[in-house]
């Protein structure tokens, strides 16, 4: 069975629409395929259609952006109910959030003499959440760069003019969002944080204390190398692994759908574990089992 528990659509900063990254998965030999917008679940009822239509299964999920010791971490939310209103109240919080940091990343540019750059995110955008991806995409179209990741190079990473530091959800809140929804909590792509190995054990341990229990194994961000290294973090742990492409679109062609190297040995996959055939409990259950701090 081929799992790919990590992708994007238009509904945030991919740029196919969920029906058509559903059936690109499912002619990628995908069976089971996880959708997973950055702080949003709006694609997932059409995502669920075409996998019904198409015989693949949908896993309903979302990434959520946290705020971690100063830096930006993700979270991914597998088997979550995207109509959960407290995971939702969360998410709507991070999109006000969201709005307002475009608005300041076009303020921030225009005084390093990018022109427009707000309203040319979210032209870009299309009425969807406002991604750095769409400022991105932005600033190529305006010659300021060869592709989106020069541009994030030279303008949208952190000490660059259009960066803002961010002002996401708390760990525990994050994690408390996607719990009180059914949901596994999953550290997206660990590898990519650059953290140093004592660092990345802190943030591991307190993602555990807060009810995280899994921990993405195989990203199509990662090396070779770097799966093996989460590999062993997951085993020294005991977090269960997951395995997803990040796939944005086919115009990035180093990640397709579906193309992941096997789990190392040793890590319990996801999938396989009893955690995945949790029930979700139900909407007024989880409300009523909602700790106060969220
Ligand atoms: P945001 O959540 O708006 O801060 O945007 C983060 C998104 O930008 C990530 O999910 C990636 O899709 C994209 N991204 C981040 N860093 C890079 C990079 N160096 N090159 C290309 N895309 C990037
Ligand atoms: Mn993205
Ligand atoms: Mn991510
Ligand atoms: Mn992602």
């Amino acid at each position: 069975m081929i799992h790919d528990l990590h992708s994007h659509s238009l509904a945030s900063d991919g740029t196919l629409s969920p029906r058509d990254l559903v059936a690109r998965a499912a002619a990628a030999g995908v069976q089971v395929l996880a959708l997973t917008d950055h702080d949003e679940t709006a694609g997932i009822a059409e995502a669920e259609q075409a996998a019904a239509e198409l015989g693949i299964r949908l896993v309903s999920g979302v990434e959520v952006s946290v705020t971690w010791e100063r830096m930006t971490i993700h979270v991914v939310g597998l088997n979550i109910d995207p109509e959960h209103p407290v995971l939702n109240a969360g998410l709507e919080r991070l999109r006000v959030y969201r709005d307002w940091r475009a608005e300041e990343i076009g303020r921030r540019l225009a005084k390093h003499g990018v022109r427009d750059a707000h309203a040319g995110a979210r032209a870009f955008a299309r009425g969807r959440i406002v991604s750095r991806t769409h400022f991105a995409h932005y600033l190529v179209s305006q010659g300021f760069g060869r592709d989106t990741r020069a541009v994030f190079q030279h303008f949208l990473r952190r000490n660059k003019p259009g960066h803002v530091p961010g002002e996401w959800a708390g760990l525990e809140e994050a994690v408390g969002w996607i719990r009180v929804a059914g949901g596994i909590a999953v550290v997206a792509h660990p590898a990519r944080y650059d953290l140093s190995a004592t660092k990345l054990r802190r943030l591991l341990a307190e993602f555990m204390a807060c009810g995280g229990e899994a921990l993405e194994v195989v990203s199509g961000s990662h090396s070779r190398d770097d799966n093996e290294t989460m590999a062993a973090h997951a085993r020294r742990t005991g977090l269960l692994a997951s395995a997803g492409s990040d796939f944005h679109g086919p115009e990035n062609p180093w990640v397709e759908l579906g193309r992941l190297p096997e789990l190392p040995v040793g890590c319990l996959p996801v999938w396989e574990s009893e955690a995945w055939t949790r029930c979700p409990p139900s909407a007024a259950e989880a409300v009523l089992r909602t700790p106060a701090y969220l």
